[in-house]
């Protein structure tokens, strides 16, 4: 009597919950921002796919960070590909996959790299490598999954590009290029699906404290932060909650917020 009511109260629960019954493709959903955001949109009813290169990282994410959201009494199936975002070929072959499980109602993409480097020092590979992940990855995920939203006449894309995508920034001209172009992209597209009622918006992220920026020596940290309004690094959860913020907005689109504490005012 008692397990009945409990698995009634927790159906109730999340039938409750403002993105049941959506699915979030989340690729970099297995560290840093994407994490977060997987997270989130998982404790507000959303059923995630991460996608990322690392098959075991992959396991580690569905396991232990997103199956213990809802527990083991839930029937939402979380679930991740091994999925290379600079090959355009991986990239139709997941989302054909994916096709066969469920519509995707939202991107959120976080995957991303930075190889900084003064550019007349910039190995053409690493130059290469910025591109195709950040830029060409981009291009080929929104393709791949926007047929499927403007069959539906709906879904919400969340493109991440960076401050040092408006601003630019020394040693990272190529990233900078790489995230600008985002910004552009994403206008564009706004345009292109904005009367199948999809919506195109981009975060700009200041700095936030994940992997990408573990290797930032302390002393540069400090001074980061020192020219940031809110007195500190940004933590992946404030790029997810804007990431939440966007996906259920009905009426922006072709928009950047900008997530950095005031760091770019
Ligand atoms: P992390 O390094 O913590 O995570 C990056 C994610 O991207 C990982 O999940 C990684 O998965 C995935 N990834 C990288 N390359 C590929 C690829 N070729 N194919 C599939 N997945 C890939 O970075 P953050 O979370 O900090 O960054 C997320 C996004 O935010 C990036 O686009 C970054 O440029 C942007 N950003 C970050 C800022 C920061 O200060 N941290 C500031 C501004 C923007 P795996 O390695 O397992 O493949």
């Amino acid at each position: 009597m008692l397990s009945s009511f409990r698995r009634a109260y927790s159906i109730a629960v999340h039938e409750a919950l403002p993105l049941s019954n959506t699915l979030t493709l989340i690729p970099g959903g297995t560290r840093g921002i994407g994490l977060a955001t997987a997270k989130l949109f998982a404790r507000h009813g959303s059923r995630i796919v991460v996608l990322g290169r690392d098959q075991e990282r992959i396991k580690h994410v569905l396991e232990k960070e997103l199956a213990p959201i809802h527990g083991s009494n839930s029937s939402v199936e979380h679930l991740g590909f091994q999925c290379d975002v600079s090959n355009q070929e991986d990239i139709e072959r997941t989302i054909k996959d994916l096709n066969q499980v469920a519509p995707v109602d939202y991107l959120v993409n976080s995957a991303g790299i930075a190889r900084d480097s003064l550019l007349i020092a910039h190995a053409s590979q690493d130059i290469e490598n910025v591109i195709s992940t950040n830029l060409m990855g981009t291009i080929w995920l929104n393709k791949a999954v926007a047929k499927g939203m403007m069959r539906r006449k709906r879904g919400a894309i969340i493109n991440i590009s960076s401050v040092v995508g408006l601003q630019g920034n020394i040693g990272q001209s190529v990233y900078s290029a790489s995230k600008s172009a985002i910004i552009g992209f994403s206008k564009s597209l706004s345009k292109e699906l904005g009367s199948r009622n999809i919506t195109v918006n981009v975060i700009a992220p200041g700095y936030i404290d994940t992997d990408m920026t573990s290797s930032i020596p302390e002393d540069r940290k400090k001074a980061i932060v020192a020219r940031t309004s809110l007195g500190r690094l940004g933590q992946a959860d404030d790029v997810a909650e804007a990431a939440l913020f966007l996906a259920q907005a009905k009426f922006i689109t072709g928009q950047v917020l900008v997530v950095d504490g005031g760091l770019s005012l």
